[in-house]
């Protein structure tokens, strides 16, 4: 079969591959309709993050049809049309019990490398799903896969944040980053009742895309996030701060933002081991901080209810649909911020 390949920094490759098999009861093997380029590729597309051995298949964001199932899966059917949770989890360890799937003591992510539990990944024609009951969900009839793929990763993440950040409806929220992930929270601020949402983002046409969807959008390289928010806000600061970048520079943006007692939910990928927390700030000013990866398994329910229901069109970031063919065009394109969300079409 076809699939994305890592080769090297800045480089994949289209190349054929064995098709997976079932290697235990509970795997689902799926026939990939859809796949998207996460920005959570970039990092292992631009070599932040260490573990992608040459040839391991990329991707994590994915729909397909089921195409085989082990003989313990009961919950999805040859022929099921799905949509799979970015990062897997066996549902069965004690942490998965306590509804913490993204740190389930078995799970990873898939197509991420040898830290993350060394799955093959999405972008490909097949994928093998492990615990194919806890990592898919069936999507609902008439909603098409190239809006319920959003639900695996971004969209949930996005959706979680928020949830996380316990906005509150009437509250303010700023949104650093306005690539998918940050236009999905702009969305899941606004289905969530905030007020009003500032989209901050230093590409100027990233952060004039929020405007469409009703957000006050933030250029950061032409004007200073925090004057604008503080003016907006009689000098107050925003309720809440979404960062949807990864590492320090918006990480101590979102402490600027943010008014006193306010709350902060960080969701951006980093491969910093440390950074210099402002712990004075955080206490006198009573600043609630939070950081980690999405718990999709928590949230997925509601955003494919919230998509089909009309709430919220994640397919508003789509920028390309290409073919799987076309995977290292659209890396390229998306690495250089020329695409925003690059859908690849599968066979
Ligand atoms: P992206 O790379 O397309 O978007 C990042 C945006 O941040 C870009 O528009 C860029 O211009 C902007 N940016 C970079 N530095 C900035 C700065 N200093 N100030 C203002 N804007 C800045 O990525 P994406 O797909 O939107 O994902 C965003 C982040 O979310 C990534 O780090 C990704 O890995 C992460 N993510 C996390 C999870 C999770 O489970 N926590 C899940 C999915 C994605
Ligand atoms: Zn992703």
């Amino acid at each position: 079969m076809k699939a994305v390949q890592y080769k090297d920094v800045e480089s994949v490759m289209v190349g054929d591959v064995a098709e997976p098999t079932i290697n235990t009861p509970d795997d689902v093997l799926v026939r990939v309709t859809r796949a998207a380029i996460c920005g959570s590729d970039l990092h292992l597309y631009r070599g932040h993050i260490p573990g992608m051995a040459p040839g391991s298949i990329m991707g994590h964001e994915y729909t397909g049809i089921v195409a085989a199932v082990g003989e313990r899966v009961r919950h999805v059917q040859v022929g099921d049309r799905v949509v799979g949770t970015f990062h897997v989890a066996c549902g069965a360890c004690q942490l998965c019990r306590l509804g913490q799937y993204h740190q389930c003591s078995h799970g990873g992510v898939l197509g991420y490398g040898l830290a993350f539990g060394d799955y093959p990944g999405s972008q490909a024609e097949m994928v093998r799903v492990p615990w194919g009951d806890v990592n898919l969900r069936k999507i609902p009839d008439g909603l098409p896969d190239e809006k319920a793929i959003f639900t695996g990763d971004i969209l949930t993440t996005a959706y979680g944040a928020v949830r996380n950040s316990g906005l509150q409806p009437g509250e303010t929220c700023a949104v650093i980053g306005a690539g998918p992930v940050g236009m999905m929270a702009v969305m899941a601020a606004q289905v969530m009742g905030a007020a009003r949402v500032f989209s901050i983002d230093r590409d100027s046409r990233r952060a004039g895309a929020a405007e469409s969807l009703g957000a006050i959008p933030v250029d950061s390289s032409r004007s200073n996030p925090v004057r604008r928010v503080m003016q907006a806000t009689g000098g107050l600061g925003v309720d809440v701060v979404i960062e949807a970048v990864g590492g320090p520079p918006t990480l101590a943006l979102a402490f600027q933002l943010v008014r006193g007692g306010g709350r902060i939910a960080a969701v951006g990928v980093t491969a910093e081991a440390q950074w210099a927390f402002p712990l004075m700030t955080a206490l006198t000013r009573d600043i609630t901080f939070r950081i980690g990866l999405a718990n999709t398994h928590r949230d997925i329910d509601a955003t494919l209810n919230l998509v089909a229901a009309g709430r919220i069109d994640p397919t508003t970031v789509v920028s390309h649909r290409l073919p799987l063919e076309s995977a290292p065009e659209g890396y390229r394109l998306f690495h250089e911020q020329r695409a925003d969300k690059v859908l690849l079409t599968v066979g």
